[in-house]
């Protein structure tokens, strides 16, 4: 309890502050808004006149001159702010007393580090690593190792004629990728043709596209996250967003529910009253919903495939169960309902 006071109070000490910035750059704001409604106000006022436009030249730039300053103070105190929000981070890293074993922390430093690399165009780490790691990363069907290839090729490319050579000679790695990937391989090496013009004036301009760059990270940080098991996202924060989506939906549900007085709509908790689309990076696993109790099945209540290749939930099996024998509701065959089977999606 006493650790959480400790962290709450540094908490305290952010939002007083976030307050405290808020109604300082109000203040600051307004002031400026008006010495800039003020000076509109002469220059409506007086007409364009050599005289009053020194005068007027002199507060516009005295103006322009205080928005400058605010503006650079504005930053400073929110770069400050920044400051005592890390330190609420650092505070629960302290009192949560949670040590990491530094064995857990390995692969993910390391990944850091392939990324970082990643990042400023540097591929040897990545590659590295994908040649390490290849047998598992062609268990999962990722064709990460040859992408990373390909990628240095087109680095190689894009440095021109010069390179002529060296780049003929990688074009080797593409060997054990060339029943699969013959199209994009074809491409890379006809491409070559071009090299004493430059590509970047070639029908092969697309390959030094720099939105690959980001899409190879990408490709990397997924395929790396699968190969140890874990999401790209994390649950925690894929759950908040969700939530953040999802609740505005539910709470209307809800008004409308107790309005209308039909408050027996929404009776099963692992189950959501309508649908809400949080977009398909939200998709993770089919759902299956029982066509004869109408629920979607659950751990609690599976999906039971039936001896003839019907599909209904474990509850909607017991409940059409006459004296140890069932009769499909589909098909109808008579059966024994202990021949169903559990299946998994
Ligand atoms: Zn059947």
């Amino acid at each position: 309890m006493e650790q959480c006071a400790c962290v709450e109070r540094e908490l305290e000490k952010v939002l007083h502050r976030f307050v405290m910035y808020g109604h300082q750059s109000e203040e600051r704001l307004d002031e400026l808004l008006r010495s800039v409604c003020d000076i509109r106000g002469q220059l409506v006022a007086f007409g364009v006149q050599d005289a009053d436009l020194s005068v007027l030249s002199q507060t516009m730039a005295q103006c322009c001159k205080n928005i400058k300053e605010t503006v650079q103070m504005l930053a400073s105190r929110h770069k400050d702010i920044h400051g005592s929000v890390s330190k609420v981070g650092k505070a629960i890293d302290r009192e949560s007393g949670v040590v990491i074993d530094m064995n857990m922390k390995q692969p993910f430093l390391e990944l850091n580090r392939i990324l970082e690399a990643l990042r400023m165009q540097d591929l040897r780490p990545a590659l590295e690593w994908a040649v390490t790691n290849r047998q598992r990363l062609l268990e999962l069907n990722s064709s990460l190792e040859f992408k990373l290839h390909r990628m240095y090729f087109i680095s190689l490319l894009s440095g021109g004629i010069g390179n002529q050579v060296e780049a003929l000679q990688y074009s080797r790695h593409f060997q054990p990728f060339a029943s699969q990937h013959q199209r994009d391989i074809q491409i890379l090496m006809g491409s070559l043709v071009y090299l004493r013009h430059g590509i970047e004036n070639s029908p092969y301009r697309s390959l030094l596209e720099t939105s690959q760059w980001a899409e190879i990270c990408n490709i990397f940080t997924r395929d790396a996250c699968a190969l140890l098991g874990l999401s790209v996202e994390s649950p925690l924060s894929v759950s908040f967003a969700s939530g953040c989506m999802a609740l505005p939906v539910l709470m209307n549900i809800k008004q409308v529910i107790e309005q209308r007085q039909c408050s027996g709509v929404w009776t099963h908790k692992d189950e959501l009253p309508i649908e809400i689309d949080l977009g398909k990076k939200c998709w993770y696993h089919s759902v299956f919903a029982c066509p004869i109790l109408r629920q979607q099945t659950s751990e609690s209540n599976p999906p039971m495939k039936l001896i003839c290749g019907h599909v209904i939930s474990r509850d909607a099996l017991n409940k059409l169960t006459n004296a140890g024998k069932l009769k499909c509701p589909y098909c109808p065959m008579e059966q024994n309902p202990s021949h169903a089977k559990q299946i998994y999606f």
